[in-house]
Parts: structure tokens; C-alpha cells; sequence
């Protein structure tokens, strides 16, 4: 994610990670840290096995009526996991008019209604 108090932009690693164990300054990480809170952490009926460091893909909210399976580049075909794919299925027949539901690895982008993945070409 884009943190803009570090300057850090997307896509890249924050040099306050410790891989695998987690950030180095979390309690003075910045505002939109603190702020940030993946749909995982907010919907606990998702399960240990949607969390984003066992299947590789984090649904977060990008704004109002936007909700984006960001895909970890280093395993850019994990969200066709069943359990993902249904996650993503679920939330795009489950949360209504207005919204889109999307699955992003890196630069390409799928759009996912009830039953159906359309590739997004720009
Ligand atoms: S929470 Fe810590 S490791 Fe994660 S992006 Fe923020 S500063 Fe970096």
C-alpha cells in the first residue's frame, strides 16, 4: 500500500517491515497505518485461511463503492483459490447495487460479479 508519510509508494516493500514478523515502529507507525484496516480484520467470519499472509490476497475497500483483492505479485494466480474466488464472488452478489468488486495484481485488473470474472483491458 501507498503510505504517504514515508513516502512509500505502492507495490514496494516498507523498510520498517520485518518480514514475516511485522513492523519494526507499530507503536509510532504512521496515521494511515494505524488507519488501515483490511476487510479481513474487519469481517470475522472470513477465516483463518482468507487471511492475507496464508492466501497471498487482501481485500481492502479502495473507496465508497470500490472493494479490491489486491494480489501479492509474488503469487499472482492466488486469488483463483477456491476459497478467494468464492470470498470475492460472495461479496460482489452480497453487497449490493453501486458496488464493484474487483481483483488487482499489480497493473491488471478482474472485475467479479455473482458468477462471472471479466478481465478489465485499459
Ligand atoms: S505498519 Fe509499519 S511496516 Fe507496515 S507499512 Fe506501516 S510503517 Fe511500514
Amino acid at each position: 500500500m501507498h503510505v504517504p508519510e514515508l513516502d512509500k509508494p505502492a507495490w514496494t516493500h516498507c523498510p520498517n517491515c520485518a518480514v514475516g514478523v511485522g513492523c519494526n515502529i507499530y507503536s509510532k507507525r504512521p496515521q494511515s497505518c494505524q488507519d488501515f484496516a483490511c476487510v479481513w480484520l474487519q469481517v470475522p467470519d472470513m477465516g483463518p485461511d482468507l487471511k492475507p499472509n496464508q492466501c497471498h490476497v487482501m481485500f481492502y475497500r479502495s473507496d465508497e463503492w470500490t472493494m479490491v483483492a489486491n494480489v501479492d505479485p509474488d503469487w499472482p494466480e492466488a486469488w483463483r483459490a477456491s476459497n478467494v474466488i468464492s470470498a470475492a464472488h460472495r461479496m460482489a452478489n452480497t453487497l449490493g447495487d453501486g458496488w464493484i468488486v474487483l481483483v488487482r495484481v499489480e497493473n491488471r485488473f478482474w472485475r467479479i460479479k455473482d458468477d462471472t470474472i471479466t478481465p478489465i483491458t485499459s
